[in-house]
């Protein structure tokens, strides 16, 4: 339970992280919250020559009203997103997530951009981040670009960062108190065994659903939201959308769930989600 020796870094900013992790490319890894890097280093299926902590950058830490957008830094942690009253506010999504996230001491270091770049299909934020069709912003050595949140999750603890880029940056829209997260959770851990977000947006008549925990990684549930379009939320309608929130999906089969049971906490979690945010969008 001892990790290999490894060289300690903890750059000031933002650019001389980027330059650090230029510099030393594959030997080195990005340290946030480290609660799953450094398990991950302690059973030695990760050995890193050098760790590059983002932990001293002032300016990965916030969650702020940007353009038009509700801007979240990724080294803001799950207690501070659960706590944030702008989010609360804004983007309640985020607030009903984070103090579903394994329990105090993981949600006081873990942080979202660690959780989003590790991409672990169990994970919550990614439900999120795709229901809401969240944007994020990632920078390297040849600058920074946006990666919508639909194309970031590519498979298994795989995104589409590039080897040298890190996470900067989650942008979200504002939304209204229509939103809800139902997961059905792994008992010693609270990962998700099935978890589904869901963002109704009345103003276009259409809803956004993401699913987490089912499959290699998380996904939006296309089939479910195409059957909701411009539909009225009743139930009968919310119990069809559902049905469908495991089409095609290659789902997980491992000691937690078999491939069956996770298709259907997919479906139940979704019904109950959508539910739930009807209900909300009504008062
Ligand atoms: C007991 C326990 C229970 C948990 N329960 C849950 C749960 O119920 N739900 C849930 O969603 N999660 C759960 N987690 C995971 C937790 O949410 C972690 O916070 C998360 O997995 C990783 O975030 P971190 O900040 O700790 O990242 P780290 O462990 O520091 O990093 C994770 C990976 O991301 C990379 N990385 C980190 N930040 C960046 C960045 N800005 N740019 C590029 N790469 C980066 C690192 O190099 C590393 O590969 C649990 C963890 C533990 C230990």
């Amino acid at each position: 339970m001892i990790p290999s020796a490894f060289e300690y870094l903890r750059p000031q900013t933002f650019d001389d992280a980027i330059n650090l992790f230029a510099q030393h490319g594959e030997n080195a890894k990005i340290l946030a919250g480290g609660h799953s890097l450094i398990p991950t280093m302690k059973l030695r299926l990760a050995q890193p020559k050098v760790l590059i902590d983002l932990g001293r950058i002032a300016d990965l830490n916030y969650i702020r009203e940007q353009d038009g957008k509700i801007a979240v830094g990724a080294m803001a942690t799950h207690h501070q997103i659960e706590t944030s009253e702008l989010l609360r506010e804004k983007c309640p999504l985020l607030c009903e997530v984070a103090p579903q996230i394994g329990d105090v001491q993981v949600r006081n270091r873990g942080t979202i951009g660690g959780s989003l770049a590790h991409a672990d299909p169990a994970a919550d934020w990614p439900a999120a981040i795709l229901a809401l069709d969240a944007e994020l912003e990632v920078a390297g050595p040849d600058g920074a670009r946006v990666i919508q949140a639909k194309k970031f999750f590519v498979d298994l603890f795989q995104t589409a960062l590039k080897p040298n880029e890190l996470l900067r940056e989650i942008r979200l829209p504002a939304t209204s108190k229509a939103v809800a997260y139902v997961k059905f959770a792994q008992r010693a851990s609270g990962f998700a065994i099935a978890g589904a977000a869901v963002v109704i947006r009345p103003e276009s008549k259409a809803v956004g659903i993401g699913i987490t925990g089912v499959a290699a990684k998380a996904y939006r549930a296309t089939a479910s939201e195409k059957k909701l379009e411009g539909q009225p939320l009743a139930s009968e309608n919310i119990a069809a959308a559902a049905d469908k929130a495991s089409n095609r999906v290659e789902a997980l089969n491992d000691i937690h769930a078999s491939a069956d049971f996770r298709k259907h906490l997919a479906r139940v979690n979704t019904k109950r989600a959508l539910e739930l945010a009807a209900a909300r969008a009504e008062r």
